[in-house]
């Protein structure tokens, strides 16, 4: 999409800090981190969010994972890590490109806020 902000950054129209890149995804340095690891993960194809995937983006949604576990792998996380999905303005989605957040390397509270 012309005018979403991700999309912009996998054409390197806006630049990132690179940490994963591969056909499907890209993975890069959150701008503003909420942890001492905080990757996002997305997709190349823009899908706007969760709420507006369907089972075509099965595959994808699972590419984002299985990247965001051997980011958190490389990295040494392994005793603990997370990932999420914001979905919708209510639970603070502000970009609208799906993404997956990796957050790790500090304790990680339960229930999130
Ligand atoms: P959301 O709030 O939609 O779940 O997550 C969006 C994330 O994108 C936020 O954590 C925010 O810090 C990050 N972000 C927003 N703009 C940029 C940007 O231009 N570059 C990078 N690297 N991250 C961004
Ligand atoms: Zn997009």
């Amino acid at each position: 999409m012309n005018d979403c902000l991700f999309c912009k950054i996998v054409r390197g129209q806006i630049p990132s800090k690179k940490v994963y890149d591969d056909e499907h995804t890209y993975a890069f340095e959150d701008i503003d981190p909420k942890a001492p690891t905080h990757v996002l993960i997305i997709p190349k194809r823009h899908i706007p969010g969760l709420k507006e995937a369907d089972t075509s983006d099965a595959e994808i949604i699972g590419r984002c994972h299985i990247t965001a576990a051997q980011i958190a792998q490389e990295r040494k996380l392994e005793e603990g890590y997370r990932t999420v999905l914001n979905v919708g303005p209510a639970a603070g989605q502000s970009v609208f490109h799906m993404h997956v957040h990796l957050l790790g390397g500090r304790k990680l509270n339960w229930p999130p806020g």
